[in-house]
């Protein structure tokens, strides 16, 4: 074996009912008095907070971190001279915390409510006149994460579907992504166990804290895998897609997924047999079908507002995002059909 695996430093908490002490926890550890916490719903927030030195709460966040949001946030930090930050909330308001801890050097603890998994990653986003900039630095990496299921009890069942899948495609964009190693792939195993048995049983009771603790815990490991493992297609396919046609984030990974593992397994028939196994099922794909129906998940790209002439203006940019070593090429044929067929949300052949 010949790979280097960097391991992020970060302490992560599960703490299902007992967020409140375990952030306090953290940040008595960081040794913060003026806490700045960032959350888009503060009555979701404020009983996380009640431990907390709080200097102020801020609720102004939006999808995608536009920069004149990050720029207020970045103000309120300054003007009450904060020495940490709390964030409580999906990935926009982790992404906020995290425009803040970019110019700042604020360390965060972060508290996630979806499962989209920014958390554990160092990766900023920032967009400014619509378009989305990304960044790697080690200052956005939150010191501490706390996980808490009864969080996430509320969170509607299509927004758990959509996020979940999301969270699936970090575990499958992992075990081929440019940088997979052997570590990413058995993280991403894990994921795909615990993602495939917690969601169906969301759908069956959204208020079942275990359900929201297995598809929390796998979301935490699809994000460290996929983190490591960098971007695969199936993220270079929906970055492009989302950018372009300005498709909704999660529920684009959700259709595009099970065409991606189609053109990609066979060339990988031993981390097909891998996938399979973490699915239960025969291969990956009719893993991941299988669990599509049982969720009802959504499926093609026509019904989230692509137009079936825009396909052929994003087979290009794909094929120069694509890593190179994707486990089958890619050529402008086979993209391109792959996009007609999850457009139509034809079964993957
Ligand atoms: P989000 O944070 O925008 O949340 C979606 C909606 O769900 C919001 O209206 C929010 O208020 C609501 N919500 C959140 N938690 C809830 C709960 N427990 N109960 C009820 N409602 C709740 O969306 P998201 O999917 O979590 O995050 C998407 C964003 O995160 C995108 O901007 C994406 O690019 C970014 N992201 C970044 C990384 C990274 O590594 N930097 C990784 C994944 C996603």
């Amino acid at each position: 074996m010949q790979f280097i695996h960097d391991w992020l430093p970060q302490r992560v908490r599960f703490a299902s009912g007992n967020a409140a002490e375990a952030v306090a926890d953290e940040v008595r550890r960081l040794e913060a008095s003026r806490v700045m916490a960032i959350a888009s719903d503060a009555a979701r927030a404020e009983p996380v907070l009640a431990g907390v030195p709080v200097a102020v709460l801020h609720t102004d966040v939006a999808m995608h971190v536009p920069v004149e949001v990050a720029e207020r946030a970045r103000a309120v930090a300054a003007e009450h001279g904060v020495d940490a930050l709390v964030c409580v909330g999906g990935g926009s308001t982790t992404g906020l915390a995290k425009a803040v801890a970019l110019t700042t050097g604020l360390p965060i603890v972060a508290v996630p409510t979806t499962y989209a998994g920014s958390e554990a990653t160092d990766v900023w986003g920032l967009t400014a006149d619509g378009r989305k900039t990304t960044g790697i630095d080690p200052l956005v990496l939150p010191r501490a994460i706390v996980y808490d299921a009864t969080l996430v009890l509320g969170l509607p069942v299509p927004t758990s579907v959509a996020s979940g899948l999301n969270a699936l495609a970090h575990c499958v964009d992992a075990m081929w992504g440019p940088r997979a190693d052997p570590i990413d792939r058995s993280l991403a195993l894990e994921g795909i166990r615990a993602l495939r048995d917690g969601l169906p049983r969301v759908v069956e009771d959204p208020m079942e804290p275990s359900a929201r603790e297995q598809t929390l815990y796998g979301a935490y490991l699809a994000a460290v895998a996929f983190a490591s493992a960098g971007s695969g297609l199936h993220h270079k396919i929906c970055h492009v897609l989302g950018g372009m046609f300005d498709l909704p984030h999660a529920e684009t990974h959700a259709v595009v997924l099970p065409y991606v593992v189609a053109l990609n397994a066979p060339s990988v028939p031993d981390l097909d047999r891998r996938m399979a196994d973490a699915f239960a099922a025969g291969s990956a794909l009719a893993g991941l079908l299988d669990l599509k129906r049982e969720l009802g998940a959504p499926r093609a790209l026509r019904d989230l507002g692509l137009r079936a002439e825009d396909i052929p203006e994003a087979v290009r940019p794909i094929l120069d995002a694509a890593p190179s070593n994707n486990p089958t090429p890619v050529t402008p044929e086979n993209i391109e059909s792959l996009l007609r067929s999850a457009w139509a949300g034809e079964e993957p052949a």
